[in-house]
């Protein structure tokens, strides 16, 4: 799973550096690709479920599962940009959302808090903790920033299949969950929405949209829980 999340650590660095106005989400796609190849790794996005590409692309208000295609990245948009890969069986899974070129001071502030709230609920991964103090690490960080935790979508155990038990929520579900050991694997995935955390599915039955229509961004990472602490995969500079 270390193999893995570098590769998908190299998705996110070579995808970012990609990332200024003009360039479309199916180039994006492409780099993903092309790493993909280089590594020796498969794609554990492209056709989950009938999933067509490589990695999901998802624009301002559009929170998770977006399909690249033509959609021309402009100035001020926000680009969330979700990433995985499979070695020797073992899935890595991670996410950002990148500003392109000059974005407001709202866009900037809610992508500095997910990417903040992701962190805090990593620090919860240790052995003997519970592990639903993670979703409420997370949501104490992103509401106490004056944004809302989207409920619909959460995090998940991952291993030799990308989505394994349990689901790992982002918000304090009202119970403390199961006990943490050394040797769980888990993606943690803030959604933050700067309105409501309310949600619509687009009818190309993927795109998940705010229903507000406010801005949404997205931070992810494989990580595992240690004797020292949580080992962070996919750790990239993004
Ligand atoms: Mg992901
Ligand atoms: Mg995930």
């Amino acid at each position: 799973m270390r193999r893995a999340g570098r590769v998908v650590a190299e998705i996110l660095e070579k995808t970012r550096a990609a990332i200024r106005p003009g360039v479309t989400t199916s180039e994006l796609d492409e780099v993903a690709r092309q790493v993909i190849a280089a590594r020796g790794a498969r794609s554990n996005f492209l056709n989950y479920h009938g999933f067509p590409a490589t990695i999901c692309t998802s624009p301002n208000e559009m929170i998770v599962h977006g399909i690249p295609g033509d959609y021309v990245l402009e100035e001020g948009d926000i680009i969330s940009v979700d990433c995985g890969a499979i070695i020797e069986g073992y899935h890595g899974d991670a996410a950002y959302t990148a500003p392109v070129g000059r974005v407001s001071p709202v866009a900037e502030k809610l992508m500095e808090v997910t990417r903040r709230s992701l962190f805090a609920g990593i620090d919860q991964l240790q052995p003997d903790n519970r592990l639903h103090e993670v979703g409420r690490a997370v949501q104490q960080v992103a509401e106490g920033a004056g944004f809302s935790v989207v409920r619909n979508y959460v995090g998940h155990g991952i291993g030799t299949a990308m989505h394994e038990q349990p689901s790992v929520p982002n918000y304090w579900p009202g119970s403390p969950g199961p006990k943490l050991k050394v040797g769980n694997v888990f993606a943690v995935e803030p959604m933050v929405n700067v309105g409501s955390p309310e949600t619509i599915e687009l009818a190309d039955g993927w795109s998940v949209v705010t229903k507000d229509g406010s801005l949404s961004a997205h931070f992810e990472h494989t990580i595992a829980v240690t004797e020292d602490g949580p080992e962070i995969f996919t750790l990239a500079d993004v």
